[in-house]
């Protein structure tokens, strides 16, 4: 099969174009190159989210994460299921409404000590998706794929928080403060996202795990929570 770049036949160009064209579309070297970081994360299972949608949720984060060499190995347990000690654990919780400020609060990480946990939270994830909590419970495919994507967005979010707990939000991309960009385009992390996970993989490598690495790290406060704007930011609802 030929390979296409914007309807042009790479065929008929002359060998250094193509070459410049090869490495313009490329991943970084250094991030390719680097062994990727292994995560273990415990999904606690309230019945809250439909095992579909967790599944599709899963993957629509390792897209997100896979580029800086992030790769997240789940488990899925109850809520008497003890974590590891190399172990995120990952709880969707169910609380409507807005929080305090004006946004709704998606998602947020305690880096306290011990096991560092993520709260999901599932009504608010699904409001941004343009759906509900009973919606999709039985939801088509175009609706569970949205709330997947929404959901995996706020789990590499807080997943890049909970692995460099100094990183400061983003102005652009999934480590922005706030859920803002479209569920129908993709959206990755931001090149100083990027590095600072290829700089936690190496330190996890030096330390022999992340857990020993960021045992060396300073106290760091817990991140301000993901928010979603007061309007979803979802476009062409059905
Ligand atoms: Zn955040």
């Amino acid at each position: 099969m030929d390979a296409n770049f914007q309807g042009l036949s790479l065929r008929h160009l002359p060998f250094p174009l193509v070459a410049c064209l090869a490495a313009l579309l490329a991943p970084p070297a250094r991030a390719m190159d680097a062994a990727p970081l292994e995560v273990r994360a415990l999904w606690v299972e309230t019945g809250l989210v439909p095992p579909a949608l967790r599944v599709a949720m899963i993957h629509a984060a390792a897209s997100i994460l896979s580029p800086a060499r992030v790769v997240v190995r789940w488990r899925v347990g109850k809520a008497d299921t003890v974590s590891g000690p190399e172990e995120l654990r990952v709880v969707a919780i169910e609380q409507r409404g807005r929080g305090a400020g004006a946004g709704r609060i998606l998602g947020a990480t305690s880096n306290g000590p011990g096991s560092r946990t993520i709260w999901v939270n599932y009504p608010n994830v699904a409001w941004a998706a343009g759906t509900t909590v009973d919606a999709l419970s039985s939801a088509g495919f175009h609706e569970r794929r949205r709330a997947a994507i929404a959901l995996g967005r706020v789990v590499a979010h807080e997943i890049v928080h909970a692995l460099v707990p100094d990183l400061p939000h983003a102005d652009v991309g999934v480590m922005s403060e706030r859920l803002k960009d479209s569920l129908d385009r993709p959206l990755g992390l931001d090149p100083l996202t990027t590095e600072a996970l290829l700089a936690a993989n190496r330190r996890a490598r030096e330390a022999g795990s992340i857990q020993a690495a960021l045992a060396l790290l300073p106290p760091a406060a817990d991140p301000p929570p993901l928010v979603a704007d007061s309007e979803p930011p979802s476009e062409g609802l059905p």
